[in-house]
């Protein structure tokens, strides 16, 4: 994988709010097809070093750059951000997936899945709502088109919102902890998508609790506590096989 272009790469990422450091000198790369998961403990900076990734927040120091294209370098100890086309850009490469869905709640499935690529992207109608009912096929949505969120359940809206996602045609997808607002029984039909993603080789950044999931689906796993990368390295060896004792003892809650 080392003689590709990452898709994403994030290096020396520094990020405070107030007075508490959130990201310490945080470098991460993703490689085309490349599954990601991110563990770790609530309030380690999971969610912020997703939300720098995905121009969200932006960070102190640090470099930020999708393919060739760079959205942030570091000048002295600051960093600096490219121009307002360069950040439109680095935009069309990703998708988001939230833990709360972020469905527009008064549109239909159909037109929530639609309205970024042609009001963004500029894309044909006719073109857009073709890969739109095809991902809602994906998804197995069918019948569903012309609902909005609040008629579906919260597993049904989590696959339209990763059918939003797809439809942007991104390089990758970033998910925050895309189950953890389900109820168990709605897990398992959300986990069964990403993971069909997976097997098509869609390269993903996934934030998970979902330990099996993540020891299944992930190539690598990355263990985030207190703003660093503690462990990362292939998901067997990281979760089987933990070398920092931070590491243990946020698997064995897991057991
Ligand atoms: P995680 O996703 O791993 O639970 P977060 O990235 O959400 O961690 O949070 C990391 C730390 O940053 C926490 O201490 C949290 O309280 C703090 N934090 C996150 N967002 C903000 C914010 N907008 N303002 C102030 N503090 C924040
Ligand atoms: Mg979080």
């Amino acid at each position: 994988m080392t003689n590709q272009n990452p898709i994403v790469r994030l290096s020396h990422v520094k990020k405070s709010f107030g007075e508490v450091e959130v990201l310490k000198d945080i470098s991460l790369e993703v490689y085309p097809g490349e599954v990601v998961a991110v563990i770790g403990p609530s309030g380690g900076g999971k969610s912020t070093l997703l939300r720098c990734a995905t121009l969200l927040e932006t960070f102190d120091a640090g470099e930020l750059s999708y393919g060739n294209l760079q959205v942030a370098h570091t000048e002295g100890d600051k960093a600096v951000y490219g121009a307002k086309d360069v950040i439109k850009q680095a935009k069309s490469r990703f998708g988001l997936v939230f833990q709360n869905y972020n469905l527009f709640p008064h549109y239909t499935v159909l037109k929530n899945i639609m309205d970024a690529p042609i009001s963004v992207q500029k894309r044909d109608k006719a073109e857009v709502e073709r890969q739109a009912r095809e991902l809602i096929a994906k998804m197995g949505l069918e019948g569903n088109e012309g609902k909005v969120p609040c008629e579906l359940s919260g597993g049904q809206q989590q696959r339209v919102s990763i059918a939003r996602a797809l439809c942007m045609n991104p390089e990758i997808v970033f998910f925050d902890e895309p189950t953890s607002a389900l109820d168990p029984e709605l897990t398992g039909e959300v986990l069964k998508v990403i993971k069909q993603l997976a097997a098509e080789h869609m390269t993903m950044v996934v934030v998970t609790h979902e330990m099996q999931f993540a020891r299944d689906v992930a190539d690598r796993i990355v263990f985030m506590d207190g703003g660093v990368i503690v462990e990362e390295g292939p998901a067997d060896q990281v979760i089987n096989h933990p070398q920092h004792k931070r590491t243990q003892d946020f698997l064995a809650r897991y057991e």
